[in-house]
Parts: structure tokens; C-alpha cells; sequence
């Protein structure tokens, strides 16, 4: 073992303690792993975990199979929240992991970077995955792009998307205007939040925070875009605790940055996506909602001939998409289709 693990009565979410793990500035870890007497099937589950760390970090879950195949889940803790509920996606596939045979799960804390971090476990817990694997397709900042490279190409494949716009810079050059946005809605996109000025939440106080996530959604509202109304994206895929309140206080569903396959969420705040996949990267993530029954997020920015990814690129992955639905491996559904699966 290197870190620390110790009890910690006085942080915790369920029974009498968490557990501290703490990676050292020179520690390369800090670990749990608990072994099962006899294998359990964790098949048709996903995993949960309550969690707080002192600064931004990406703890491991891995489930090991009888025959040591494993899985890796993951996902971005934020510093200096309170304990939170995270829901685990998919980072890494060994092998061939038969997750019917489970004999061992581990968290891992990597400190790297010469950094100690201190992270909080509490009340890991198996969460039920969808019936089927579920994608969402994204787009952040409200630009042209959305509408005049993605829409005739998701069109095509009978897809609809959600468009996060920030009030403050519609019809700005290169930006949306009320009428793409309205055609758009008028296809069953949904034209969603991303605060009025794309500015970074945590670094504002709580009166500012909220002009910035209510004003959005009142622009939202006032214009006609009621449903999508109810979904934030955290500008840089920042938030604190206001922040959290603030998005529970006016929105249904919040997301930010992560991995993809994961099972229902639980965490409605802090949903996570796949941040501008090149082909390879979003291919990995849809064939893991399909295998797994997970929902994967993928979200985009400006489409261009020379943007990462390229518009073409784009299109390569939304083509494998429509490959993999039409063969019933996953369907393609809307951000609001999500609020429905939440636990
Ligand atoms: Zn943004």
C-alpha cells in the first residue's frame, strides 16, 4: 500500500465513518479493495459513489473479474465540494471482464504531480443501468456551426440534438440568431442554458452566479424555449456548491465534463460528458453505451474544415451512431429523454 486509508468519523454520508484516502506528495496511490468470498454479478449495474476531495481529481472504481479481466470507472471529483454522489463512467476496458463473476473492487487514488490529495469515500453502491445503451449528442457556446454543419447532418440520420447557448452573445457574429434557434427547437432540438456570459461560475459570488444561471433561463423562457429551459451546462465545466444549489434551485438536469457508460444517474447536477471526441474517442464511447447499457454524452463546439474534431470527422462518428442504432445496439435520444431515467 501507498498513501493512507484511515477512518474519518467526522465526514460522512451513511453509517458511522468514511473512509480518508490520502496519496502523498511522493505516494503514487492511495487504495481500497475489498475481495468477495464469492464472485458477485454486477451485471446489469452501474456504480455510484458518495465522494469529497480537497482538490479536483479523477479517482478510479475497478471491478476485477474471477479471471482478472477489469474495468476501470471513473469520474472528476471537484475540490472543496461537500460530499457528493457521483455516478461512474467507463474509462478503460482489460480484456474480456465478465461482470456476472465480480471477485474484487478497488478505488485507487492517483496524487501525481508531486500534489498530496485527500479524497473522502462513503457508501459505494450499485445503481441499476438503463434497459438499453442511451447517447446524447451535444453542442456548447451557441455557434453557427450547430446549425449550418451538425443540423443537416443529424437530420439525415433522424437525430435531434441540445444547442447550450449563452443569452449574451446570440446572433453575435459567428453565433446563433433567434431564428436558427427557433428552427432548430421547431426540429426537436433543445435550446438549453449555458448562463447568460459564459463566465467562470465559481469564481463569482452567489448573487452574481444566479443572475448569470436565472437570467439565462429567463431569456430561455421569454423566447419560446421553455423545454430546454431546464438544462444548464456549466461554462468550462466549472461549479461549487452555490453553483449546485443555484442549478437544483432552476434547472432539471446539469452537466458537466467526465467519461461515457454510466448507469442511471443519480447525481441529476453533475451529469457527465465526453468533451469533443475525435472519431476514435467517440467510437469508444458509443460501443461502450451499447455493451454496457450505459448513457453516453458527447458534446461538440464549432464544426469547422480545420476544427478538433473536424466537421468531417463529425460526421464519421454520427454515421457509426446510425450504424449502431439501426442495428438496436443503443438509441439516440434528446437531453430530456435523460430526466426520465434519472433515480
Ligand atoms: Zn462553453
Amino acid at each position: 500500500m501507498d498513501g493512507s486509508v484511515a477512518g474519518d468519523a467526522e465526514r460522512t454520508v451513511s453509517g458511522p465513518q468514511s473512509a480518508h484516502l490520502r496519496a502523498g506528495a511522493t505516494d503514487s496511490r492511495a487504495r481500497i479493495a475489498r475481495r468477495f468470498e464469492r464472485p458477485i454479478d454486477i451485471s446489469d449495474m452501474g456504480i455510484r459513489l458518495s465522494a469529497r476531495a480537497n482538490r479536483s481529481i479523477n479517482p478510479y472504481v475497478q471491478v476485477f473479474d474471477v479471471d482478472g479481466n477489469k474495468i476501470n470507472f471513473r469520474a472528476p471529483i471537484r475540490g472543496g465540494l461537500s460530499f457528493q454522489p457521483f455516478d461512474f463512467g467507463i474509462s478503460k476496458v482489460g480484456g474480456s471482464p465478465d461482470l456476472s463473476a465480480v471477485e474484487e473492487i478497488r478505488i485507487t487514488v492517483w496524487a501525481g504531480e508531486g500534489q498530496a490529495v485527500d479524497v473522502w469515500c462513503d457508501d459505494l453502491a450499485l445503481v441499476e443501468r438503463s434497459e438499453t445503451g442511451t447517447v446524447v449528442v451535444q453542442f456548447d457556446d451557441g455557434n453557427l456551426t450547430d446549425y449550418s454543419e451538425a443540423f443537416p447532418v443529424l437530420e439525415e440520420h433522424g437525430f435531434t440534438a441540445s444547442t447550450f447557448v449563452c443569452p449574451g452573445s446570440i446572433g453575435a457574429d459567428g453565433k446563433l440568431g433567434l431564428s436558427e434557434l427557433s428552427e432548430l427547437r421547431d426540429a426537436g432540438w433543445d435550446v438549453a442554458s449555458h448562463t447568460v456570459d459564459h463566465e467562470h461560475l465559481s469564481a463569482l459570488d452567489e448573487a452574481a452566479q444566479e443572475a448569470q444561471i436565472a437570467g439565462a433561463k429567463d431569456w430561455l423562457v421569454d423566447h419560446g424555449f421553455e423545454r430546454g429551459a431546464e438544462y444548464l451546462v456549466y461554462p468550462f465545466g466549472e461549479y461549487d456548491q452555490t453553483t449546485l444549489n443555484l442549478a437544483d434551485r432552476y434547472h432539471e438536469l446539469s452537466f458537466a465534463g467526465g467519461y461515457p457508460g454510466y448507469g442511471r444517474p443519480t447525481n441529476r447536477h453533475v451529469i457527465q460528458r465526453v468533451s469533443s471526441p475525435d472519431v476514435e474517442t467517440a467510437t469508444r464511447a458509443i460501443d461502450i453505451a451499447a455493451a454496457y447499457d450505459g448513457i453516453t454524452v458527447l458534446f461538440y463546439h464549432q464544426l469547422t474544415a480545420n476544427s478538433e474534431p473536424t466537421r468531417s470527422a463529425f460526421a464519421s462518428t454520427m454515421s457509426h451512431l446510425a450504424d449502431r442504432e439501426s442495428n438496436g445496439d443503443l438509441r439516440v435520444v434528446p437531453a430530456r429523454d435523460l430526466e426520465s431515467i434519472v433515480v
